[in-house]
């Protein structure tokens, strides 16, 4: 019964994608680093692509240089190789982009370059405009315009964003507004703060977010059309389905289209060991005889449900260990500041329901921990999950180690993930080990 309670809770949890990317620009650290080439889905045939291998090559002014060096780039990503140098040049001839690569990949690091490099610092009105899903991330790229322009003393940011008032009638003085889609359509047709025939570069971030929530792929088009012709039009997305395309194509007219293959999880870096046990109490004692190794690095344990996690994080810290727990019931922000802490080493354990932590990339997590294995809604193992989980990207991944618990009725699924991961022959070992 408890397994049936497990499966109705998790029907009861919605994963919601612009949390999930949000907590993942927070949680991750560094650049996800990638083997593969850009490829470029459609050209202008009359101006031949090149891509740089320095930022110096780049029309970049010296203050930017500076921001560069000192947020610890060296040198441009993939994804910034190619469209640094289509997003850079001079505005005479504004080139537009769709650029496609996961998250992580240096998308946002690589249109703010593109903002700051386009706006005159001595004209005080809005000249670029970038729209983002949801309040939090409109900040978040707001934080990177602040790092990376921190030499750029004239140039200022204000955000079109709910619970931020302008008074109708007043002109914004700031030369980039970043929003979301409706508080930016109140600004710039109700308000009218904002003169739209005087914006040069929009950005348009997350595409395939904003196609998945009602009414922001609307309200975005809606601004696009009022922007002047010589305006430069610029579209990221993590994905690209069909529908991400099509709503591209629609905003971005005449562009260059690049994408950068995601890399591959593999999970032949990675040592697994599955645990048999009969209840929970069992498996938080094969957890206790493991702590000490996992402690060593950060850990990540990963139950069903909200109950066990609340249960299991209960268990440990009564028994002394400091733990952080995300769980649905957090609002984003206080999901957002579990995963800051977990970040900044304060708890080196953060338990996670399976629902919160759906999607949330935990590369620099060492040891991941399965307190019970992620199965689908006909009990089978949820493969996919399991993969994201504990998998490591082949060429840049650390090795990592990953503990299943298993209930003593569910040992074939530890078959089965063996078998699945043994097909696709991107798995070395596996070892059990009975808890009693
Ligand atoms: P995306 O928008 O594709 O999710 P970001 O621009 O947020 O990616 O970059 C991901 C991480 O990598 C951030 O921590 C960012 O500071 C860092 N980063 C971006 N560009 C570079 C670079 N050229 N060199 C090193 N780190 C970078």
């Amino acid at each position: 019964d408890e397994e049936e309670e497990e499966e109705e809770e998790e029907e009861e949890d919605r994963v919601d994608l612009a949390e999930t990317s949000l907590l993942n620009k927070l949680i991750r650290t560094s650049l996800v680093e990638s083997s593969h080439r850009v490829e470029i889905l459609q050209q202008d045939p009359s101006s031949p692509l090149f891509s740089v291998k320095t930022f110096e090559e780049l029309p970049l002014k010296k203050e930017l240089l500076q921001g560069i060096y000192m947020m610890g780039f060296n040198r441009p990503s993939k994804i910034q190789e190619t469209a640094l140098p289509i997003m850079l040049p001079l505005p005479c001839r504004p080139q537009n982009l769709i650029a496609q690569s996961q998250s992580g990949t240096g998308k946002t690091a690589a249109f703010v370059l593109a903002m700051l490099s386009r706006v005159n610092a001595a004209e005080k009105y809005p000249q670029c405009l970038c729209l983002a899903p949801t309040y939090e991330l409109a900040l978040q790229i707001g934080h990177v315009i602040e790092k990376i322009g921190r030499f750029c003393a004239d140039i200022t940011v204000m955000y079109a964003v709910r619970g931020n008032r302008v008074l109708q009638g007043t002109t914004l003085q700031e030369q980039i507004v970043i929003g979301t889609p409706g508080t930016m359509l109140d600004w710039c047709f109700k308000r009218r703060v904002v003169d739209l025939k005087k914006i040069n570069m929009f950005v348009l971030d997350e595409a395939d977010i904003m196609i998945d929530t009602q009414g922001l792929s609307c309200q975005s088009i809606r601004i696009q059309r009022a922007l002047p012709k010589g305006c430069q039009m610029l579209l990221f997305s993590a994905t690209f389905k069909e529908t991400v395309r099509a709503f591209a194509t629609q905003i971005v007219s005449n562009p260059i289209m690049i994408k950068l293959r995601e890399e591959e999880l593999t999970l032949s870096n990675i040592r697994q060991y599955f645990f048999v046990c009969r209840s929970w109490e069992e498996k938080y004692r094969a957890l206790c005889n493991i702590y000490g190794s996992i402690t060593i690095g950060q850990a990540m344990i990963f139950c069903q449900t909200r109950r066990s996690a609340d249960w299991l994080s209960v268990e440990m810290s009564q028994d002394g260990h400091q733990v952080a727990i995300l769980t649905a019931e957090l609002t984003v922000a206080q999901r957002a500041d579990v995963i800051q802490r977990f970040r900044d080493g304060k708890e080196k354990v953060l338990i996670a329901t399976n629902v919160c932590a759906r999607g949330i990339d935990v590369q620099q997590v060492t040891i991941v921990v399965n307190f019970s294995l992620p199965t689908n809604q006909r009990s089978e193992p949820d493969f996919e999950t399991y993969l994201h989980r504990i998998g490591r990207t082949g060429r840049f991944g650390k090795r990592g180690v990953a503990f299943s618990m298993v209930e003593s009725q569910n040992v074939r699924l530890v078959q089965m993930i063996e078998e699945h991961f043994q097909a696709l022959g991107n798995c070395d070992e596996q070892e059990m080990d009975e808890s009693r």
